[in-house]
C-alpha cells in the first residue's frame, strides 16, 4: 500500500469506493467519472505504477479480471461492445499512478472511442 495513493485508499476501504468485483489479488470499482454508465476500472491489490512494473502473475490476475467482468459489465448495462484501456504512464494521460484498466461500455451509434 501507497499511502498517497488513492486507489490504495480504495484497495484498503479507507475512502469509500463503489466496488463491484473483487478477487484475492484484484479489485474493480465504479470510475467516480464515468465515460458511459457502467464505466469500471480494475486495478491490481498492490501498487504498481504502470503494467510494466507489475510481475507478471498480477498482471495475468489483471487480466483475468477484465475476462470475468467485460462480459458482466456489458450485460449489466445492456452495452453493445465496450472499449477496454490503459492509460500507461504520464504521457499518455495516466493521472493515478496506480495501474488501472478502463472497461467502458459501448452503445451502437455512440459516437465514437474515449
Ligand atoms: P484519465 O483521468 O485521463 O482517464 P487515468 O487513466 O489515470 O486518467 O484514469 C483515472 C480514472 O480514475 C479517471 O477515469 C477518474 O475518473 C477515476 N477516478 C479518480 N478518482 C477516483 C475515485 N476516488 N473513485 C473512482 N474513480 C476515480
Amino acid at each position: 500500500m501507497t499511502d498517497d495513493c488513492i486507489f490504495c485508499q480504495i484497495v484498503a476501504g479507507e475512502i469509500p469506493g463503489r466496488i463491484v468485483h473483487e478477487t484475492e489479488t484484484t479489485v474493480a470499482f465504479l470510475d467516480a467519472n464515468p465515460l458511459a454508465p457502467g464505466h469500471t476500472l480494475v486495478v491490481p491489490k498492490t501498487h504498481h505504477e504502470t503494467i510494466g512494473d507489475m510481475p507478471a502473475d498480477v498482471a495475468r490476475d489483471v487480466f483475468a479480471a477484465l475476462h470475468e467482468l467485460v462480459p458482466r459489465i456489458e450485460s449489466a448495462v445492456d452495452a453493445d461492445a465496450s472499449t477496454v484501456g490503459f492509460n500507461n504512464g504520464t504521457a499518455a494521460g495516466q493521472e493515478v499512478p496506480h495501474v488501472h484498466g478502463h472497461v467502458i461500455p459501448r452503445f451502437e451509434g455512440d459516437g465514437g472511442g474515449p
